[in-house]
């Protein structure tokens, strides 16, 4: 997906997709089903990368070595820095007797884990993330269903608290029943709360909605504003769910702060901050604007899918080698397979109307609200 803007690509054909707000609820994943093979072989881990053509084998070729390794000393230098590790090259003693050779290279590794990475080269390691997810998720996308600024605007307030996924099985009667800010403004509240409902918190998410469209009406005349300073004024529109509607439908670039991507740079070490505005501020500094947008939507489909909150799947992370905390997660490859989520685990994904390269890949569409082939 490049960075054109949605509204200069797709408009109204369901393919223009929407980016998620908060995903401040973990992700429900979807019942297994038929695996997406050509997705999984290229990024479903070390093993899978090895048989996949490009560069993502080497990335992910070191943890998986690491991980298969049995004895202490090797357990021990699983837990040194990835890239670090990755780049030794063994020696002589080592290949003859790895068993003996292992304390001592685990020793080394040790220490030069102690030693603190400069700015530079975080920064480099960083941008090297952004170009192997980029290889990893080449149809990263906004994972909310929209046809125009204004569905894109109720669709991310709605996926505060719950999944995207859950959100594309509610709008669609949703935005049947109020196609526009005037439609919603005029509902009365508890029809509307009643086909929110699914999405959860529906009271508070319907008097978000009632706002904002009632000021879209009267304030901007029906449509939806492109400057971050006037949709923050909205009610239940933060810089979060700005930042998204800017990004993918205005192209204007933006860096969604959400719990995946907050996650996933401090296990990076690209910050230590847990304030989005300042995690937003210190990952503007390390890439330039153009990338913002994309950069947001493959570091979230990588928590989403991988980097997990509870049981990240490391042995199964093609990003492993570039990773300063490998080992928080699953690292037996098998298990670690086992912990993939949507597409990359051989499941539909959460859009009900993905984009076509989604498809292309092996992604398969979300099923509509209570269908049998539900998440999990
Ligand atoms: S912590 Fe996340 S990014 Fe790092 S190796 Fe584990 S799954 Fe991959």
């Amino acid at each position: 997906m490049s960075n054109t803007p949605v509204r200069a690509q797709v408009k109204g054909a369901g393919q223009v997709t929407a980016g998620r707000n908060s995903a401040v609820g973990e992700q429900a994943a979807a019942k297994p089903g038929k695996a997406a093979e050509a997705v999984t072989a290229t990024s479903a881990g070390p093993t899978a990368a090895k048989k996949a053509p490009g560069g993502k084998a080497a990335v992910a070729k070191a943890p998986a070595k690491r991980a298969a390794g049995k004895t202490p000393a090797k357990k021990a230098a699983a837990k040194a820095p990835v890239k670090k590790a990755a780049e030794r090259k063994p020696s002589a003693k080592a290949k003859q007797a790895p068993e003996a050779a292992g304390a001592p290279a685990a020793k080394k590794a040790a220490a030069k884990q102690a030693k603190p990475e400069s700015h530079l080269s975080m920064v480099r390691r960083a941008r090297r993330i952004n170009r192997a997810l980029a290889e990893v998720y080449p149809y990263a996308h906004p994972e909310l269903d929209f046809e125009n600024p204004f569905q894109l605007l109720v669709a991310t307030v709605l996926s505060a608290q719950t999944t995207d996924l859950r959100v594309n099985q509610t709008t669609p009667a949703l935005f049947e029943a109020y196609p526009t800010p005037e439609d919603m403004a005029a509902a009365v509240p508890e029809e509307l709360e009643e086909t929110i409902r699914p999405t959860g918190f529906f009271r508070a998410k319907a008097r978000s909605l009632l706002g904002l469209s009632a000021a879209l009406r009267d304030d901007f005349g029906g449509e939806v504003p492109g400057r971050i300073e006037d949709l923050v004024t909205l009610p239940g529109v933060g810089r979060k769910t700005a930042n998204v509607v800017l990004g993918n439908y205005f192209g204007v670039p933006g860096i969604t702060v959400d719990t995946h991507f907050g996650r996933l740079v401090r296990r990076w070490k690209w910050t230590d901050e847990e304030d989005p505005v300042k995690v937003e501020a210190v990952v503007a500094e390390i890439f330039p604007k153009t990338e913002w947008t994309m950069l947001s939507h493959r570091v979230i489909f990588h928590g989403r899918r991988i980097c997990h909150s509870r049981k990240p799947a490391c042995g199964a992370c093609p990003i492993a080698a570039l990773c300063p905390s490998y080992g928080v997660g699953e690292t037996d490859p098998e298990k670690a397979e086992k912990l993939l989520k949507y597409e990359k685990g051989g499941h539909p994904g959460q859009r009900l109307k993905p984009p076509q390269s989604f498809l292309d890949a092996g992604g398969r569409p979300a099923p509509p609200l209570g269908a049998a082939a539900a998440e999990k």
